[in-house]
């Protein structure tokens, strides 16, 4: 990705730090978006990455805090392990056992919070969910848009994933209501079709080689296709687009999340208009580039 995302910020004494920690972290659009939301409010602060080993996760949240980091983000593969690190954790990440949001009290008190599954409500708010849901995919995103799920009373979710013995749903759903489908069987292919949603959680589509042979032929006009990912060079993104159906990609939850998260670090009200500038302009620099 380009170099030109922004001002660097005059860093002072003053300044207050946040970032994501991840591993990889180096592709994360969350710097983009936070210091954009920054410059937008006139905040003295920053946001950068930290690249932290799954096995140091537990001094590497420590540290940061200790250092008066004021919170973080967290990304793979550290959602559920950070969750059991946390010392309280702001409803609905207790259920979900994923937290993407870390807040560092100035007690030491680690605060977590599944900002996910708020962003995924919000992001449901505006999708009409009047039929069956295909839902792909068994981690902890795939968790937090069913919370969501749960939220709106949907009517037959029909939830599949690669590796069966992950489809653990960690809320309560009658069995009328949620069906575990094979993952590349024959009644998946016919849950996809007879359903009006259907949301790709998994990681295929962050590589432009991945396909997923499912999705051929089940969408159209009438559905909504929603893609956690946001690989300009996704096929599935490309596939789903070209099938007339309303595609909703990840960048939509990434800013809905990011929003969600900044004012649960800052307690502040998010620059929504100016975080959505940020992707935007990104995204084109990005195609103009390419
Ligand atoms: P995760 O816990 O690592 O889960 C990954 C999921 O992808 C699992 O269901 C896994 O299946 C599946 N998967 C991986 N490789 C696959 C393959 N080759 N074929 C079939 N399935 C495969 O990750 P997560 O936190 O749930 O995130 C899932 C995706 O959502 C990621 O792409 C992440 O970047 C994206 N995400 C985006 C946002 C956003 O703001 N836009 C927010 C959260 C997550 P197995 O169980 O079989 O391994």
């Amino acid at each position: 990705m380009s170099s030109s995302r922004g001002m660097t910020p005059t860093i002072t004494g003053h300044t207050k730090v946040y970032g994501v920690v991840g591993d990889p972290v180096s592709h994360s659009l969350s710097p983009v978006l936070w210091n954009a939301a920054f410059r937008s409010l006139r905040i003295d602060a920053v946001y950068v990455p930290f690249r932290v080993r799954k096995e140091r996760l537990p001094e590497a949240l420590k540290g940061l805090s200790s250092v008066g980091v004021q919170g973080v983000n967290v990304t793979l593969p550290h959602k559920q392990s950070a969750s059991e690190l946390c010392d309280t954790l702001l409803p609905p990440a207790e259920i979900i056992g994923a937290v993407n949001t870390v807040r560092f009290e100035t007690s030491g008190v680690l605060a977590g919070a599944n900002t996910d599954a708020l962003g995924m409500c919000q992001l449901f708010s505006d999708v009409k969910i009047d039929g069956p849901v295909t839902l792909l995919g068994a981690g902890g995103a795939a968790k937090a848009i069913l919370w969501s799920l749960s939220q709106r009373k949907a009517t037959m979710i029909y939830w599949s994933n690669r590796t069966a013995i992950r489809l653990v749903c960690p809320m309560h759903f009658s069995d009328s209501l949620l069906q575990t489908v094979p993952w590349g069987s024959i009644p998946l292919k016919e849950a996809m079709v007879g359903s009006s949603l259907i949301i790709n959680a998994t990681s295929l589509g962050w590589r432009s080689e991945d396909t997923l042979p499912q999705l051929a032929n089940v969408l159209g006009p009438q559905k909504t296709y929603i893609d956690l990912n946001y690989n300009p060079a996704s096929r599935l993104l490309a596939a789903a687009r070209a099938s007339g159906a309303k595609v909703i990609d990840g960048i939509e939850l990434l800013i809905l999340q990011g929003a969600a998260s900044f004012n649960f670090l800052t307690h502040l009200e998010p620059p929504l208009n100016a975080m959505r500038k940020s992707m935007k302009f990104l995204l084109l620099e990005e195609r103009i580039s390419g």
